[in-house]
């Protein structure tokens, strides 16, 4: 039977995004590459202007997404930033764009989460003042002003609008299931500090607080059961429910919107796969974990064929 994904796209995978590069060749923090550039190139080697992208097959009954995986910024926040540029990445999801390569549908953000956050609801997305934003003085300003805080909200309703038409025609054609893919950071005391507690620290955290687990659990199951049978380069993967995080917005939207045919699997992977304080992505670990999300999807459709109807 044929894979229902295709490999990864063709070409060449560049080592490290422009920015990244701009990170370790400017001495002078701040957004330099950004400031006057209106298109960002994203990890995954491409050029953006939007701040999202809906790619691939629509409709379907799996998606992948990567709200979180964006660096870039509009002009007119870009001058207003004071956050520290490596500090912005740091916080947020990079690369895992790269990780739901190959998959037929699939959702980018290209704009940071410091823009704005798509998996908050749309009243807390923007961070306007440091008590919003784990208290990192964001702005120049005491607090973003309100012109540009409606502008990044509308990114919000665009999105989720763009959404909702989306999974409107994926539910017509029965339930589906999302993996909202995150990354998590372990190495808050630094570089040379001892990581967290592997205990307490999944290296796949999958986050179904809001999922309906009476009916859905199977899926679950599923998932994280093919997921924990994938052998990587370093043994296999420790994949654990709800030990960290339990899935934002995104996943709490859509249980409400589609209670009976939307499953949402957010996942939060440990910043394994690159170095957190420099921002330099792990290639050949970055391919391994894509390649055994990749793999998962097979069990994953399966479980939901055995779904009964509603
Ligand atoms: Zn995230």
């Amino acid at each position: 039977m044929p894979t229902p994904m295709a490999l990864m796209k063709p070409g060449p995978q560049p080592t490290a995004p422009s920015f990244i590069t701009t990170i370790i060749t400017d001495p002078i923090p701040g957004s330099v590459v950004l400031l006057h550039q209106n298109a960002f190139t994203t990890s995954r080697g491409t050029t953006s202007s939007a701040p999202f992208e809906f790619a691939g097959t629509w409709p379907a009954r799996l998606i992948a997404t990567a709200i979180h995986a964006g660096h870039g910024l509009r002009p007119e926040l870009a001058e207003l930033i004071a956050l520290p540029e490596a500090d912005r990445l740091r916080e947020e999801d990079p690369f895992t764009d790269r990780l739901i390569d190959g998959f037929d549908t699939r959702v980018y953000v290209d704009r940071s989460r410091f823009e704005v956050d798509l998996n908050r609801d749309a009243d807390g997305a923007v961070y306007r003042s440091p008590a919003e934003a784990w208290d990192l003085k964001v702005w120049h300003d005491t607090e973003l002003d309100a012109a540009n805080v409606a502008a990044s909200r509308e990114i919000h309703t665009a999105f989720y609008d763009e959404l909702r038409a989306r999974l409107d025609e994926c539910a017509k054609h029965g339930p589906f299931v999302i993996y909202d893919v995150h990354s998590y950071n372990h190495r808050r005391d630094g570089a040379d500090r001892p990581a967290a507690p592997e205990a307490d620290n999944p290296e796949v955290n999958v986050g179904t607080g809001s999922l309906n687990s009476e009916r859905f659990g199977g899926i679950v199951t599923a998932f994280i059961g093919a997921l924990q049978a994938q052998r990587v380069p370093w043994g296999t993967l420790d994949v654990r429910e709800n030990v960290r995080f339990f899935g934002g917005h995104l996943a709490q939207w859509v249980h409400e919107n589609y209670p009976e045919t939307g499953i949402v699997l957010a996942l939060e992977f440990k910043k394994t796969f690159m170095d957190e304080w420099s921002g330099i992505p792990d290639e050949a670990h970055l391919r391994a974990l894509n390649a055994a999300l990749r793999e998962t999807v097979p069990a994953t459709l399966a479980a939901l064929d055995k779904l009964e109807a509603p």
